[in-house]
């Protein structure tokens, strides 16, 4: 069976068995079993009942544990998430593929311009600020 580590300075439960990759840390330790539960009996994962204690007992007891460290892993997590969400709205609006009023055609393109360039995550803060516009490739109509 696998085993799961976790960083002993900020607490990421997701890092290798070598280096924490949020901190650069190498106090890597294995994650006590009794923490542990299995998906379909081969696949661990933190067992999230106990997740709580494990941060309390293990995490922040740790002799090497940073509370600095802590709170940029975590404050870097939920700025991720922040935008993963962001960005699925994004890709969930896309996904409605727009029509050509015209010809009704679906062979629509996005036009951008000041998105161009900018960064993935710039473009999902910005862009619905952003008036779209698009181009029908059938027939050449901008809306
Ligand atoms: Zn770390
Ligand atoms: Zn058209």
């Amino acid at each position: 069976m696998g085993k799961l580590y976790y960083c002993t300075k900020c607490g990421n439960t997701k890092t290798g068995e070598k280096q924490c990759l949020m901190c650069q840390s190498c106090d890597i330790s294995p994650i006590p079993e009794k923490y542990i539960s299995y998906i379909a009996e081969t696949i661990p994962i933190l067992n999230k009942d106990l997740e709580n204690d494990f941060i309390k007992n293990v995490i922040k007891s740790s002799p090497n544990f940073d509370q600095s460290a802590w709170d940029r892993r975590v404050g870097y997590q939920e700025t991720r998430k922040h935008y993963d969400d962001i960005l699925r709205n994004e890709m969930e609006a896309q996904s409605h593929q727009p029509e050509c009023p015209t010809c009704h055609s679906k062979n629509v393109q996005r036009i951008s311009g000041l998105e161009r360039g900018a960064s993935i995550a710039v473009l999902g803060l910005f862009s619905k600020k952003i008036n779209k516009s698009f181009k029908c490739n059938n027939c050449g109509y901008t809306w």
